[in-house]
C-alpha cells in the first residue's frame, strides 16, 4: 500500500512527524513542500514519487528553516538535482543550518548538546529566495503566504484550494506535549494567526499533524491564539515587580509545566521568552531598564 494522501488536484501528502507535500506539473514532474528531518524522510517521499507517481521529483519548496523541515533537502537535492526554493532569511539558515542553535543559543557558539538532531540539519543549497506573492514553480502556480513569526520569514503556499500553512499552528496534541512553543516573534505570530483564518482553501496541510478541512484550521488558530494570551497574561503577572527575563522565563516554565529537562529545550523556549516581551513593550505593557547591571522587565 502507498503512503501518499491525495488532497487535491495533482497534490498529495506524505504523512509523518512532518508532513510532506508533493505537487505535480503538467509534465509528470514533481515538486516537494518540506523534506522533513533528514535523508530517511527525503528517501521516504523520493519512493513515493518514485514508486507511487512513477516521476522524479524537481524542486523542493521549504516552508521555514527549522531542521525537521529542511533537513531532507540535501539527500532530495543529491539524489535529483532538484532546484531549492526557500523564504528571504530563512534560506540564510539553509545554507549555513549553525546559524539555528546560534540564534538559539543567544548568538555564541552553541553548547555540544545544542549541535545535532533536531538543532542541526545538514546544509541545503538554495536556488530561489521566495518572497510573499505568486509565482511559477516549475510550471506550477503558487502563491506565497506571509506566515512570520514562528521563525523570522516562514511561508505558506496555496497550490489551488491546498493550503499548505507550515508550523503557524500547532496541533493540540504538539501544544499537550510542550506546554509553550517557540516563537520568534509573537507580533508576527499574532499577525500571521489572522491571515491564515482568513486565507480562503478548501483543505489546509500543517507542518504537523492531520490535514484539516472545513473549518478545522480555523478552529486550530483560536487554539494557538488562546495559549499565546495565557502566555502573555503570565508574563504580565510574572512582572509584577522588575524582573529578569531568566526569572520570567522561569517562572513560565514551572506555571506551565514545561517539559524543559535539556539544553535544547530550554534553549528553544528562552528565545520564546524574550518574543513575548519585545511584544508586550512594543504594546506598551512592560517597561524595559538596565539596573545595576541587570535587564530588567516591569509590568507598565
Ligand atoms: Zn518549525
Amino acid at each position: 500500500m502507498g503512503v501518499l494522501i491525495p488532497v487535491g488536484d495533482r497534490v498529495w501528502v506524505v504523512p509523518g512527524s512532518v508532513n510532506i507535500g508533493v505537487l505535480a506539473n503538467a509534465d509528470g514532474q514533481f515538486i516537494l513542500v518540506d523534506t522533513g528531518l533528514n535523508d530517511t524522510s527525503a528517501k521516504k517521499a523520493l519512493k513515493a514519487v518514485r514508486e507511487e507517481l512513477d516521476g522524479e521529483v524537481v524542486a523542493i519548496l521549504t516552508t521555514h528553516a527549522h531542521a525537521d523541515h529542511f533537513g531532507g533537502n540535501a539527500t532530495v537535492v543529491k539524489r535529483t538535482g532538484a532546484a531549492v526554493y526557500a523564504p528571504a532569511f530563512d534560506e540564510a539558515v539553509l545554507r549555513y543550518p549553525l546559524l539555528q542553535p546560534i540564534l538559539l543559543y543567544g548568538g555564541a557558539d552553541p553548547i555540544d548538546t545544542m549541535r545535532g538532531g533536531f538543532m542541526l540539519a545538514d546544509a541545503s543549497p538554495v536556488d530561489v529566495v521566495v518572497a510573499p506573492g505568486a509565482m511559477d514553480v516549475a510550471g506550477v502556480a503558487v502563491a506565497a503566504v506571509p506566515l512570520l513569526g514562528h521563525s523570522p520569514g516562514q511561508l505558506g503556499y496555496m497550490v489551488g484550494d491546498v493550503f499548505f500553512c507550515a508550523d503557524v499552528v500547532l496541533p493540540e496534541r504538539v501544544l499537550e506535549k510542550y506546554r509553550i512553543p517557540y516563537l520568534f516573534s509573537l507580533t508576527d505570530h499574532l499577525k500571521a494567526l489572522q491571515v491564515a483564518r482568513s486565507t480562503p482553501h478548501r483543505v489546509a496541510v500543517p507542518g504537523h499533524g492531520a490535514v484539516l478541512e472545513g473549518n478545522a484550521l480555523a478552529s486550530l488558530v483560536d487554539l494557538n491564539l488562546d495559549l499565546a494570551h495565557r502566555v502573555v497574561d503570565e508574563v504580565l503577572d510574572l512582572a509584577t515587580t522588575p524582573q529578569s527575563a531568566t526569572a520570567i522565563l522561569e517562572g513560565l516554565l514551572q506555571r506551565f509545566g514545561a517539559p524543559v529537562t535539556d539544553a535544547p529545550s530550554f534553549y528553544l523556549l528562552q528565545p520564546t521568552a524574550f518574543a513575548f516581551l519585545s511584544h508586550l513593550h512594543r504594546e506598551g505593557l512592560v517597561n524595559h531598564e538596565v539596573s545595576d547591571g541587570r535587564s530588567l522587565w516591569t509590568r507598565v
